[in-house]
């Protein structure tokens, strides 16, 4: 195989989601359970016992009408980089069955590492994890659907987005058997974000200057989730609404609005 020894910097791979382009259709929570194995339930009414990924949530301004608006806000795992790699999740589970990745900065879930003590359930801010409480029952016939690249998860473990980390490890095999080590933007994407027919969702490496995601943090309307915690999330959003700008930051109202997270408050 042809080597090159370019300088390998560091990818820190991001999201940002256009929040005031967003219709909520839910065609990115479809996409990735269909891509990620993600099991469902006859009766998906109670949110408390989904399992979805991605989860879509509904805001509104509290306005009554004529005033009224709504923003619909997808929800992924965020991706904590917290300080040097110390997400919240990562920081208490025993087992290190969720880890982060230095050279993706992705946030990852190793099942048959985890015991299911949920520790890491209770550290998470953004309520993105889940938790196993049954083996998944696919509809008769389903299975043979199912991705052979992602591993279905029993009974006991807890699982979450990946940023559909099982293309990167794709997209990384290909380049290597073509004697390349760089991934050009394209070759990998989510799958929620090629799913959303409003390209709300863009995804890249957020320390490359050649990739969209790299300009689109930098957006002054660019927000992310609870950011005064310090978790320092790579889910980037972006609102030119500022009742949406400040329901993410989720301030109450004795604190103070505006100030820049520090995670030393
Ligand atoms: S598919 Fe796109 S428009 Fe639809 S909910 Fe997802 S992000 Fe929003
Ligand atoms: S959003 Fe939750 S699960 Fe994802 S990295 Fe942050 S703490 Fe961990």
């Amino acid at each position: 195989m042809k080597q090159d020894h370019e300088h390998k910097q560091n990818k820190k791979y991001g999201m940002v989601i256009n929040l005031d382009k967003c219709t909520g259709c839910g065609a990115c929570m479809a996409a990735c359970m269909a891509e990620n194995n993600v099991p469902f339930r006859k009766d998906e009414t109670d949110k408390l016992l989904s399992t979805a990924w991605l989860r879509i949530y509904k805001l509104n301004n509290g306005k009554p009408y004529p005033e009224t608006d709504i923003c619909y806000l997808p929800r992924p795992c965020q991706q904590c980089e917290g300080h040097a790699g110390h997400s919240p999740c990562v920081s208490v589970c025993p087992a290190t069955a969720t880890d982060y990745d230095m050279e993706t900065g992705i946030v990852s879930q190793i099942y048959t590492r985890c015991f299911g003590c949920r520790y890491c359930m209770a550290a998470c801010p953004y309520h993105v994890r889940l938790f196993n409480w049954w083996d998944p029952v696919w509809p008769d016939g389903m299975e043979k659907y199912l991705s052979p690249n992602v591993s279905v998860r029993m009974r006991g473990v807890v699982e979450k987005c990946s940023f559909c980390f099982h293309r990167y490890q794709l997209a990384k095999d290909k380049a290597y058997a073509e004697g390349r080590r760089e991934l050009a933007e394209e070759e990998y994407q989510t799958a929620c974000t090629q799913a959303c027919p409003a390209d709300a969702i863009t995804f890249g490496d957020l320390n490359n200057p050649k990739h969209k995601v790299y300009e689109l943090k930098n957006d002054p309307r660019a927000f992310r989730l609870l950011e005064r915690l310090g978790t320092n999330p790579k889910v980037y959003y972006i609102s030119s609404r500022e009742w949406v700008r400040r329901a993410g930051d989720n301030y109450l109202e004795h604190e103070k609005t505006g100030a820049v997270a520090s995670g030393h408050h």
